[in-house]
């Protein structure tokens, strides 16, 4: 049986990676997962349960109970908590600044991981984006990437993205999440083994897609 692709796609916040990963996934015809929208979907839920994000043991508590559906069409993705569309509300300042603290969960990572691995395997090729794909989730994908971008290129594009929001106070909100992401316990952003660095700075997301559109092409 021929293996199906996977492409992982890891790099810190606004660094163009759901973008990117997007484009390429509807480039090559593969299917799409945004991981970081089911640990914001999670998050979602948990507060709407009115769970205290902050207290780890009653995240771990309540974390197992909590059904998230996540879609696959890179064009439309959108996921669902408790039966609820949350594609909107897990965009949210709060969700974004509450996230980090469930992810470090070591429950809602396992939870996380698991049902990932489970739409990876079901799969007939994908791109998977994320902070641990390359070195947690999927550690034998047969393309790797880590997107990198300047911090100020990464809180100029987020401001852009959220109309009306100021980029320094982006800029501040950016670097207190990858640190939170970067020095966490359990599989922490990190360049997995064997990905290729991309660094988005000062290139369009066309390029980007391309580049990676390339890779895949030599690791088919
Ligand atoms: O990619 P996005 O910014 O939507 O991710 C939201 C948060 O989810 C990250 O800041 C991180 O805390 C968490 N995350 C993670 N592992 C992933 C994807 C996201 O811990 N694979």
């Amino acid at each position: 049986m021929e293996i199906a692709l996977v492409v992982a796609l890891d790099g810190p916040s606004g660094s163009g990676k759901s973008s990117t990963a997007r484009g390429v996934a509807d480039r090559l015809s593969l299917a799409f997962l945004d991981t970081g929208a089911m640990y914001r979907a999670m998050t979602w839920a948990l507060i709407q349960r009115g769970i205290d994000i902050n207290d780890p043991e009653a995240v771990a508590a309540a974390a197992g109970d909590i059904h998230i559906v996540s879609g696959t069409n890179p064009l439309a993705p959108g996921i669902e908590a408790e039966g609820v569309d949350v594609s909107g509300p897990i965009r949210s300042d709060e969700i974004t600044a509450a996230v980090s603290a469930v992810a470090a969960v070591p429950r809602v990572r396992e939870i996380m991981v698991e049902q990932q691995r489970a739409i990876i395997a079901a799969s007939r090729g994908i791109v998977v984006e994320g902070r641990d794909i390359g070195s947690a989730v999927a550690p034998k994908a047969a393309v790797k990437i880590f997107l990198v971008a300047d911090s100020e290129a990464r809180a100029t594009r987020r401001a852009a993205e959220n109309e009306g929001s100021d980029p320094e106070a982006t800029l501040e909100a950016l670097a207190v999440r990858d640190h939170k992401d970067s020095t966490r316990a359990i599989s922490p952003l990190k360049k997995a083994d064997g990905a290729i660095v991309i660094d988005s700075t000062f290139l369009t997301l066309d390029d980007v897609i391309d580049q990676i559109v390339a890779l895949v092409g030599d690791a088919r």
